[in-house]
């Protein structure tokens, strides 16, 4: 086995790792950690630390660490069947089979699944059957998408453009100039602090509609958000935030696509955020829950809608020039298929709910009295802690003084993973569905000690 000190080296020398500060990594001022093993809500590191991973990877190792049953179903796939490609009607049993586990817990009115690997590609396969769509309904000026300041869509051109944060645009020169961006459904984030959460509703739908008035309705394509801000801040909509916004599409004939590459398969305390807010999508995008990451697989989930105007396209234009190499990798779809039974066989997505409202009350209760917390916010399995230098004013700090990353690392030296979010200064949580009372608690617990250590 390689000794830590020459992996550390080859690291530095090598790996050019994703959002990270590249120069300060390779000059050996950011620290690295080199991950060993998982087991249920916990990883291992060479160092033989042992941490709580209160942010599930990436919001994705949603049925926990070490599950034996995916593993073996990804091995048995290997075995059997490594790879062929799902053009011209190819496909496998378990491609074809999560098919129908996905639509059969997919909202009212969907119709089929295309499978990408990443939740960036299947946004971008979004952005492309919608101009598809509009094109063979003889629409080509109904372009444009609107997307949500904080939203997060993914790293790509178009899916960078689609995301709503500063670090993803700058210096790339995006977004490209089909997306534009209207308010984020952010409360606690208001300009006027005089609005009451119902008045904020009204507010972001007016918004929307002065945004589609002045462009004209017919250059909009599509809308896309998330049930519940991700990335952005971890921030759950204002009441009746998503039939205001609904309302105004509806109107206007614009679609709408709701990402749901955290959302999906549990992570709300219902199998979809599109049931939780009573969404009615045209496209839906899956990724992170559909394989709980033991694999890279990602869906776009397409509704009855469109699904009629695509087959009358390649009637008319012959086989859709669309498809991934790995579209429906097998062993992705095996691991999706079995972590989908998982799901089901330990109640998860029941748990996600029931411990979720134990994990929001236990930060309520350890949080909510210190002066720098401005809010504490969640819905089931995803949550957050906004800090802020004056409360009653609501003074933000000062980026530079990097108060959310200097409380995760307060945090993390306890042995628990939160992530700094990286606009604001926010620390979010999104655990595994498998998490305890009693690792909530802990969570919690913790989380005040790294506030008090940081900010008295
Ligand atoms: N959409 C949402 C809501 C996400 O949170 C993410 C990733 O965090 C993506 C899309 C992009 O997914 P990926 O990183 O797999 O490309």
């Amino acid at each position: 086995m390689l000794r830590n000190d020459q992996l550390d080296q080859w690291d530095r020398d090598n790996f050019f790792h994703p959002s990270t500060h590249l120069a300060e990594f390779a000059r050996g001022n950011v620290p690295n950690r080199i991950v060993t093993g998982g087991q249920g809500c916990h990883i291992e590191d060479r160092e033989g630390n042992k941490l709580l991973d209160a942010f599930a990877g990436l919001y994705c190792v949603n049925v926990g660490y070490g599950r034996k049953d995916i593993a073996e179903a990804i091995a048995d796939q290997a075995r059997e069947l490594a790879y062929y490609h799902a053009y011209v009607g190819h496909g496998t049993e378990a491609s074809i089979t999560l098919s129908k586990m996905i639509l059969d817990r997919a909202p009212k009115g969907m119709s089929k699944v295309y499978f990408g690997l990443s939740g960036s590609d299947a946004n971008e396969t979004n952005i492309k059957l919608v101009w598809y769509y509009n094109n063979i309904l003889g629409r080509p000026e109904k372009k444009k998408i609107i997307s949500r300041w904080r939203g997060y869509h993914g790293s790509g051109l178009m899916t960078g453009s689609l995301t709503g944060l500063e670090l993803f645009h700058k210096k790339f020169d995006l977004p490209l100039t089909q997306v534009i961006h209207t308010e984020a459904p952010y409360y606690y984030r208001r300009d006027n602090l005089d609005l009451t959460p119902e008045q904020f509703t009204a507010h972001c739908a007016a918004e929307l509609e002065a945004l589609i008035e002045r462009e004209g309705a017919d250059t909009i394509a599509a809308f896309i958000g998330e049930p519940v801000l991700g990335t952005g801040g971890i921030v759950p909509p204002p009441p009746g935030y998503w039939e205001a916004i609904q309302a105004v599409l509806n109107k206007h004939d614009i679609l709408l696509i709701a990402d749901e590459v955290v959302t999906g398969f549990g992570r709300l305390g219902t199998m979809m955020g599109s049931d939780h807010y009573g969404l009615k999508p045209d496209l839906i995008t899956i990724a992170k829950g559909l394989t709980s990451a033991y694999a890279p697989l990602s869906g776009s989930i397409v509704g009855d809608k469109m699904w009629k105007v695509l087959e009358q396209g390649t009637d008319e234009n012959g086989p859709i020039g669309h498809g991934w190499t790995y579209s429906a990798h097998p062993i992705g779809a095996a691991a999706g298929v079995a972590n989908l039974k998982l799901l089901d066989e330990l109640n998860l997505v029941q748990n996600a709910g029931e411990v979720g409202a134990h994990f929001q009350k236990a930060l309520h209760d350890a949080l909510d009295a210190h002066p720098n917390v401005g809010e504490v916010r969640g819905e089931g399995m995803m949550a957050a802690v906004e800090f802020v230098a004056d409360r009653d004013s609501r003074t933000f700090f000062d980026p530079s003084k990097k108060v959310g990353p200097s409380v995760a690392a307060a945090l993390l030296s306890r042995g628990v993973i939160g992530r700094a979010m990286p606009q604001g200064d926010i620390l979010g949580f999104a655990p595994p569905f498998c998490l305890t009372r009693e690792e909530a608690e802990e969570v919690a617990g913790k989380t005040a000690e790294a506030v008090k250590e940081v900010l008295g």
